[in-house]
This record gives structure tokens, sequence and C-alpha cells, in this order.
């Protein structure tokens, strides 16, 4: 059956009945040479997509376990957070729940990261690890990841550096080999375009040396045990393998689509719904040179009844966002990642225009 609901909110995304159906192959057992093949397969396409070499770990958790796998690996003196909008809040009080010396580099929200600020901070010596959202969901906000990489390997070779990509990950170019990022992880049901509750990160070898050093790290997220099976091209526990089966087809998908022909349309999708809000005489809530490209969020300048569009289009087939928290109604926000496509999102800016005019 063809979900019902097209969904433009951001995460999970809208899965097409394709992808959902490559979800349903029978299941095999986690310790055979056929489970190895699958896994090298998912493995490699994904370090396709990420230009990397690095190894990659398939996670049958959601994302926030994938946080706690980051610190936990990395962390002995102490940790920054750059913290402009709820993940990345969300992100620090995971370091401070795990006993971390945690300090927090705030920005109002709509903010981007800066390098200055950064550098600033991490300049006293006090922190072995910087932590950072790359794209910030609650607030369509990305931040340049060029910048950090330069000053890292310019000024702190040592710092660890970890990045949530949850949102913008197989939506928008990440070269993580040549970047020099330590520890990228996202979840499957953003810009990669299937289900929820499975996640990946791609970890570098200083990270993995750092983590030797540590003592005390649990097991369930200690990369030891990760690279122990890693070796074998095996999960250390049984996997969602459906989950794998489902990358397995999308990361075909993406290899028909092109990469430079994904983040492209990405791109054109971003502007498209930039100039459609101007165009309204709506604002843009990111700072300028900070917008996200796969994420709209959207200044309610004007005022809209975001309750009222909200029910219209849900009779109309479409799961509109309302805005994040304590967003909702002020901003709100319009996914175009994934599986949508340009004529999808022009479908949904269509109605969009006609539910207002009303
Ligand atoms: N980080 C960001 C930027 C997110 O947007 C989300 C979820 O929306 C998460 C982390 C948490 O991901 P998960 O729900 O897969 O744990």
């Amino acid at each position: 059956m063809e979900n019902s609901l097209k969904l433009f909110i951001p995460g999970p995304t809208h899965v097409p009945d394709d992808v959902m159906q490559s979800l349903t192959c029978p299941q095999i057992g986690h310790r055979t040479s056929e489970f190895s093949n699958l896994m090298s397969t998912v493995i490699e396409g994904i370090q396709e997509v990420l230009y990397t070499k690095n190894h990659i770990y398939l996670a049958s958790n959601t994302a926030t376990g994938l946080w706690e796998m980051g610190v936990k690996n990395s962390v002995r003196k102490g940790i920054l957070h750059s913290v402009n909008g709820s993940f990345s809040a969300k992100w620090a009080t995971v370091s401070k729940e795990c006993g971390f010396n945690t300090e927090i580099l705030n920005y109002t929200w709509g903010l981007g990261v800066k390098v200055e600020d950064v550098d600033k901070h991490l300049s006293t010596g006090k922190y072995d690890v910087f932590a950072m959202v790359h794209n910030e969901t609650s607030t369509g906000v990305m931040s340049p990841l060029k910048p950090i990489a330069d000053l890292l390997e310019s000024k702190y070779p040592e710092v660890i550096w970890l990045v949530d990509a949850v949102s913008s990950m197989a939506g928008h170019k990440i070269e993580v080999d040549k970047l020099g990022i330590d520890f990228i992880l996202s979840s499957t049901q953003k810009a990669w375009g299937l289900p929820a509750g499975f996640s990946i990160c791609a970890v570098s070898d200083q990270f993995i040396e750092k983590s030797k050093q540590i003592p005390c790290k649990g097991y369930y997220f200690d990369i030891g045990v990760y690279e122990k099976y890693y070796a074998k091209m095996q999960t250390p526990s049984t996997p969602s393998i459906p989950h794998m089966y489902g990358f397995k087809f999308v990361l075909e998908k993406i290899k028909k689509e092109g990469l430079d022909n994904r983040w492209n349309r990405h791109i054109q999708m971003a502007e498209n719904t930039r100039s459609w809000a101007i165009e309204h005489g709506q604002g843009l809530f990111p700072e300028e040179g900070f917008e996200s490209t796969t994420i709209t969020c959207i200044k309610n300048n004007l005022g809209w009844d975001i309750n009222e569009i909200y029910e219209r289009l849900l009779d109309r087939g479409f799961r509109m966002d309302r805005g994040y928290g304590k967003l909702r109604g002020e901003a709100f926000r319009i996914a175009h990642m994934g599986n949508i496509m340009s004529d999808d999102l022009n479908e949904y800016l269509q109605n969009f225009d006609e539910v207002i005019n009303v």
C-alpha cells in the first residue's frame, strides 16, 4: 500500500514503496558469509558517499546512542560542545550525564557555529574533544565544516572532532577524509531516506587509537568491541538486517542518481524553497550564510495560522512541520531531503499556496 501521507517533516522523511519493500528480504544468520558480503557491500557504498576510507560501524540503535559512543570513546580531559539548537544541546547533556568535564559554546537559536569562537575556547587547552552538530534540525542551520577542519588541522591536530550529521549526511556533500573528521554520525530516517531505528558512523584511526587509552567505556558502545567484529565484517550483536537490505537498495539508487546530481538536487530544492518563502513575504530563520540545504526553516513574519495550514495540508495528504519546540508557529520547517524529488517539493509548495489562499 502506498503511504497515505507524504512526509515533509524533517524526520522520519518520506520513504517510497520500493524502498520500504527492499527491507522485506528473508532473515539471514549474522555470523554467515552471506551476511559479511551484505555488510561489506553496504560499508563500501557508505564510504563512497562519505568520500572516506574510515571504518563504518552499523548500529541497530538510533543516533542518540552514537552520541554516547562518540564521547565515551574519546573524552579524557574535557569536551567542548557548540550548542545552537535543540539537538546540539541534547548531545551536550549526554556528555554531562556521562560525567565528563563539559563546556558549552552557546549560540542563540538560528545562529551558526563560528570558527573564531571554537578557536578561543580550544586555545585554553582544557578540552581534548570538540563536538558539533553540522545541521541543526531544530533551526535549519547548517554550519560549514571546512573552517573548523582548517582550524583543527593547523592548531589543534590532537583534538578529536565529533560531528553529528544526522540531517545532512547523504543529502549534502561531506568529504570526511579531506576534512579530517574523527567521528561522524547519522541515523537512517533523514537524508538516507530509510525507516528510523538504525544509525551509522565513520571513525578515524586517530579516534580508534584514542579509544584504546580510555578504560571503563561500558560494553555496548565500546568501539574496541566494534573493531573486533569489524575485522570479520560482522556487527557485535544481532543487527537489524532489514535496515541493511534497505541500505543496499538505497545505495544503489544513490549510485544511479550520481553523487554530484544528488548534492545539486538538494541545493536546488533548498534554493527553491527559500525563494518561495521570500516571494511570499516570509523570512528565513537561520542567519544569512548558514541556511541548510536539506531543511528550510521559515520565519513566520506574516503570522500565518500554522495549525490551520497543517490541518488543510493533512486533508490533502501531506504531513507538515509546524516548528520545533519553542519555535512552533513562529518558524516552521520544510524538509527537502532523501527521497523528496523536485517534483514532490513543487507539488507540496503548490498545495501550500492553495491552502493559504483558501
Ligand atoms: N541529531 C540531530 C541533528 C537530529 O535531528 C536528531 C533527530 O531528529 C538526532 C540527533 C537524534 O536522532 P535519533 O532520533 O536517530 O536518535
